[in-house]
């Protein structure tokens, strides 16, 4: 084997952790309870001055990022953020070991004193009570004579600071803030200012966060198994003309229909209202989608679960979601192959329907909400583990154009009924009138030249 210098050794190349995903553990550990208080800790030798060492440890991280990414989460929801102090940086140096220092208000030096204050009226000096002190007396330091009584030739001032370099008395002193690591001064209006945090999981959040990081991929996997394109937060254009954002929407055309489900994720800090019902059923019916899924986090209040019972939502809580992927029997029709939807008999149709996946009743009687019974040419039914699908569909031969008046009949049998996956077969063809209708009613429509009426 010819060595080639030329080639270093393969460096291993370790995925780059995101942000993201740091973020997501951070969260997994907090859920799990291993992480509870996120609380800073001062230290002088790390970049910010401060460290989260639980959060650093966990993550293999410091300063800028684990703030970042704590921000990240509170932006998300996820995280509470408290106030836990303010601190002063050197905008030199950025570091917050900071010193106060006292100066002169008048020439800036710290060569200041602080002590009682003595004024001498003979001759009007002002001085520390020290610079009069001569062998047990006062004696002032100006005109060396001594002074007497208080009140009379001189008085306390109290105590105030004096400068020893412009000899400025005064109150209250200028700050300043001494760096401890590049010594720089700097004054008390140029220091910057920082806030910190402390940090703690917002427990509302926790069932919408159990649902986004367990269920929800499951889902979305389950669906996509079962042939269907899905797609997150997506947007369509309802019929009004407004832009809706759909939480998940599965899409699957098997040849006789486009399936459309629509899967809202309402998560509540107590019980999903009638409000966020309302919200997600206008949305659907808007868009024309009638298969509709909603996942609620808790779960919901009385109300809003019979509305939805009456719009015909099917909802979810995360555990029942849980179940329904744990129990879900393995998709029948992985790959089926992409055949068009062809026929030349009824029976050719059913075995169609049948390699899909679907319970075919031919001749069915089913009762509608009128109460009348009505007679379905073929009802097709499959369970797809989290949507039954079920589609009514009508065959008409005849030797002209299908008239309106027999689209009409079908549309109003399969409203009584509730379906609306609706299919019409018509044989030869349909008339002006009716194809308008079909239009409208979004009704599938196949037109067969030619079907074999006794089979
Ligand atoms: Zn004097
Ligand atoms: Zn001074
Ligand atoms: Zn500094």
């Amino acid at each position: 084997m010819v060595k080639d210098n030329n080639t270093s050794e393969p460096v291993e190349i370790l995925p780059a952790i995101t942000e993201d995903e740091r973020a997501m553990k951070l969260v997994l550990e907090i859920l799990a309870g291993k992480i509870i208080d996120i609380k800073p800790e001062l230290d002088f030798s790390s970049e910010l001055g401060f460290t989260y060492p639980l959060v650093e440890q966990t993550l293999g991280i410091t300063g800028k990022e684990t703030v970042s990414i704590l921000e990240s989460l509170v932006d998300k929801g996820i995280l509470k953020k408290n106030f836990f102090d303010r601190f002063l940086h050197c905008p030199q140096c950025q570091s917050l070991n900071l010193r106060p220092t006292t100066h002169c208000p008048k020439c800036s030096s710290g060569n200041i004193a602080h002590g009682r204050i003595l004024e001498h009226f003979v001759c009007g000096y002002v001085g520390l009570e020290d610079e009069f002190v001569a062998e047990g007396r006062y004696v002032c330091p100006k005109c060396n004579t001594e002074l007497r009584v208080i009140g009379s030739d001189y008085q306390s001032r109290g105590l105030m600071r004096k400068c020893h370099d412009c000899s400025e008395v005064f109150q209250i002193p200028l700050i300043k803030w001494r760096c401890l690591k590049c010594s720089s001064l700097t004054a008390e209006d140029k220091v910057t200012e920082q806030n910190i945090y402390s940090y703690s999981f917002n427990e509302a959040r926790r069932g919408w966060l159990e649902f986004e990081l367990k269920p929800k991929p499951q889902l979305i996997e389950f669906l996509k198994q079962r042939g269907y394109e899905v797609v997150e937060n997506a947007t369509q254009r309802g019929r009004s003309g407004a832009e809706h954002s759909i939480d998940i929407l599965a899409t699957r055309d098997d040849g006789v229909i486009t399936h459309n489900i629509a899967i809202g994720v309402k998560a509540a800090g107590d019980e999903v209202s009638l409000r966020d019902i309302f919200d997600f059923d206008d949305k659907a019916y808007d868009i024309g989608i009638h298969e509709k899924v909603l996942v609620v986090v808790p779960g919901l209040d009385k109300e809003a679960k019979t509305f939805a019972s009456q719009q015909r939502i099917k909802v979810l809580g995360v555990r029942d979601l849980e179940t329904v992927l744990a129990s879900a029997v393995p998709p029948r029709d992985v790959e089926v192959e992409k055949e068009p939807f062809e026929f030349k008999s009824k029976s050719q149709m059913v075995a169609y329907l049948k390699r899909r996946g679907y319970e075919v009743k031919k001749a069915a009687a089913v009762r509608g909400r009128s109460g009348a019974e009505h007679n379905i040419d073929i009802l097709a039914t499959r369970d797809d583990g989290i949507v039954t699908h079920h589609i009514a569909i009508a065959i008409e031969v005849s030797d002209e154009p299908v008239e309106l008046g027999r689209v009409f009949d079908f549309d109003d049998k399969a409203y009584d009924i509730g379906i609306q996956e609706k299919v019409f077969i018509a044989s030869p063809g349909l008339s002006q009138e009716a194809r308008q209708f079909v239009e409208r009613q979004r009704i599938r429509v196949f037109e067969v030249k030619e079907l074999d009426p006794s089979d």
